[in-house]
């Protein structure tokens, strides 16, 4: 209250943060890079009384507090000016998380799976009041005004919003997979790494944390935590946790041995949603849900879109949408989900990754690689000894010779390896500007059909 506060970016997380701080009866000032003509629907949502300063450098000196946006990079001059000035510098997460009241917090993180995730996890304790948000569309500091004492708040954090945490102490904190990402934003990547173990950070012991005892960097992380470790895997037979064994998903806790559902019994597909559900299972156990109920939200969970979703099938040619693959590690998912060759889309906004570590699976897995996009070139400089390249300017482009190359039974499948902000506002744009291109071209070919018919 009556302290100056200044929120840098006015994406949903800023205004979200605004709106709550203005409430609390601070003074708030926002920031964006952006000119106000480009921000005018985001602006007419601030209450009067908030100062709005775009398009033009900021002066922080006066503030008492920063709230950095997750998308604000950790080197733009006014933090650099607010560390120097020690001018506390907060996050949209870390903001929302001190307006709480002691309700019990679940905070997931991870590389890939997390929305899938987090929104099971939300499934599974739907029989409680639970508030899923954070990453996932809805900003913790949205969902502060109506929070109840009693709610349970389950959050998907990004590595963005760990960065500048405090306080910030989940219950029960979950790291569900590793792999290289935003290399455009972490130079190293041992700094992804040291802000996404910061979920870990305030935990104490009686807290608990679910870890993916597959992946050496979460185990490693999770040693050095004070909470409570619960593992899951997908690869190992554990001595106590979640894992598969033969068909089935088993939990065995204090020796005890029980099955819980088969690995088909569910629509997530694939093996990286076996790893997402083992998650969500321990999660529901950790916070004490009965089997029975868990088992049937993981029965019935529907696959999110965008996500390996199967759009159309052509001529016995599958499409399928993956925009939201938006790194290598994704594109290998999606590609080890399928039996059938692959005409693989890929390319969009560089976040510099190593491509090449896609050569494997383009070997043993596709046929043809199109690329467009601004990493074009830079993906196809990568593979090129390996699959067949074609670079086109855009997704219609891509459809039409996806098509053109495909026979029966085979698979294309748009899964980016990179962000779509360069020819997109975001990834479901992206999906839904292939999804598009697709019927239009399904609708195109079922008139030709009907025309030959006709004249034939
Ligand atoms: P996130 O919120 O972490 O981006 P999503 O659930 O939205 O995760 O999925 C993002 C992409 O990652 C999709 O292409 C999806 O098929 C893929 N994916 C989902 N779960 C996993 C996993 N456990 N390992 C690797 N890739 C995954």
């Amino acid at each position: 209250k009556n302290k100056k506060v200044t929120v840098l970016g006015l994406g949903v997380s800023g205004l979200a943060s605004a709106k709550l701080l203005f409430a609390a009866g601070a003074k708030v000032t926002v920031w964006d890079e952006l000119e106000k003509e480009r921000l005018f629907s985001r602006i007419s949502q601030l209450p009067d009384g908030v100062k709005v300063i775009c398009g033009e450098p900021i002066d922080i000196s006066g503030a008492n507090l920063i709230v950095a946006s997750p998308g604000i990079p950790p080197d733009l001059q006014p933090i650099l000016l607010a560390e120097e000035k020690k001018i506390p510098v907060i996050s949209e997460l870390e903001l929302g998380y001190q307006y709480l009241s002691g309700q019990k917090v679940i905070a997931l993180t991870g590389t890939n799976g997390k929305t899938t995730t987090v929104s099971l996890i939300g499934k599974i304790l739907s029989g409680r009041p639970v508030k899923v948000c954070g990453n996932i569309g809805k900003p913790l500091c949205e969902v502060i005004p109506d929070t109840l004492e009693k709610d349970i708040i389950c959050l998907e954090v990004s590595s963005f919003q760990l960065e500048k945490i405090i306080e910030f102490r989940p219950d029960i904190a979950i790291f569900l997979n590793f792999a290289p990402d935003h290399l455009d934003r972490y130079s190293r990547i041992e700094d992804y790494i040291k802000a996404k173990a910061r979920i870990f950070e305030n935990q104490k012991k009686e807290d608990a944390m679910v870890l993916n005892a597959d992946d050496y960097v979460v185990v490693n992380l999770g040693r050095r935590g004070k909470a409570k470790p619960y593992f899951f895997s997908k690869k190992q037979v554990l001595q106590e946790g979640i894992f598969t064994r033969g068909e089935y998903i088993v939990a065995r806790f204090k020796g005890k041995e029980e099955r819980i559902i088969k690995t088909d019994d569910f629509q997530l597909k694939g093996e990286h949603n076996i790893e997402n559900v083992l998650c969500a299972i321990l999660c529901g156990i950790v916070a004490e849900i009965d089997i029975d109920i868990i088992v049937e939200e993981v029965r019935n969970f529907k696959p999110l879109p965008h996500r390996i979703e199967e759009i159309a099938v052509i001529s016995s040619v599958r499409f399928i949408n993956d925009s939201k693959a938006t790194n290598v590690a994704a594109v290998i998912a999606a590609l080890v989900s399928f039996n059938k060759p692959i005409i693989l889309i890929a390319g969009g906004k560089d976040k510099g990754e190593d491509y090449s570590t896609l050569i494997p699976y383009l070997k043993e897995k596709c046929k043809a690689l199109i690329l467009f996009g601004e990493a074009a070139d830079i993906i196809g400089s990568m593979v090129r000894e390996v699959i067949g390249v074609s670079k086109v300017s855009d997704l219609a482009q891509a459809v039409n010779l996806a098509y053109a190359l495909a026979e029966t039974d085979d698979i294309v499948l748009l899964s980016p390896a990179c962000s779509s902000f360069d020819q997109f506002t975001s990834y479901k744009e992206r999906g839904e500007v292939f999804k598009r291109e697709v019927m239009k071209m399904k609708e195109r070919l079922h008139g030709k059909e009907f025309n030959h018919i006709h004249s034939s």
